[in-house]
């Protein structure tokens, strides 16, 4: 079986796959080549996924710490025992300390993980989120209402005649879904 997907673990990117599954295992994934952002492409961190997904020293499970804190001592627990010790804490923070002195922390967001977490501190009341966003992605949004009125995103499919790249490592970040091959393409055809 083939499904039909897009990476976006390891960079915002949006690279489409084609995922190959065999008895229920991922067994090859390949850039697809109808995707309109990659045609096919997929850079070494794309191509690496199946490594990482199958690595031995991925975590896969609750892992609760041994000892105190550096000793590097953990033991397996199960999703209910994780759970219902995070419940608690925060339960027992909030009863002592009040909400704000919670803060939800994340790394740069990818997918729906951000949403969740912004929901969960919606019904807790919990006003402190704090993403790399607030001083990355923010800023440029803000930025880009003020001077052009709204967001806009290049087009480099129809090869510009011209490109200012400002401030950016496409070709090593593949910032937010403007994949560095797609800069790459127009150069080729004469940007
Ligand atoms: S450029 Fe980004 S989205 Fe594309 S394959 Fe690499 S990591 Fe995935």
């Amino acid at each position: 079986m083939i499904v039909k997907t897009y990476c976006a673990r390891m960079d915002h990117g949006g690279c489409g796959l084609l995922v190959h599954f065999e008895g229920g295992k991922i067994t090859r994934i390949e850039g697809d080549p109808d995707s309109p952002l990659s045609h096919g492409y997929l850079c070494p961190k794309g191509l690496a996924q199946l490594e990482r997904i199958n690595h031995p020293d991925r975590l896969q499970y609750p892992m609760k710490r041994l000892g105190n804190r550096g000793e590097g001592r953990w033991t397996r627990i199960s999703w209910e025992e994780a759970l219902d010790t995070i419940s608690e804490k925060v339960r027992e923070t909030i009863a002592r300390d009040g909400q704000k002195a919670i803060v939800l922390g994340q790394g740069t967001p990818k997918g729906l993980e951000l949403f969740l977490m912004l929901r969960l501190a919606n019904l807790l009341h919990i006003p402190n989120v704090s993403t790399p966003g607030h001083i990355c992605h923010m800023p440029r949004e803000t930025a880009s209402n003020l001077t052009c009125g709204f967001f806009p995103v290049p087009d480099f499919d129809h090869p510009p005649a011209s490109i200012v790249v400002w401030g950016s490592n496409l070709f090593q970040t593949n910032e937010e879904g403007l994949i560095g091959i797609q800069l790459r393409r127009a150069l080729d055809r004469g940007s």
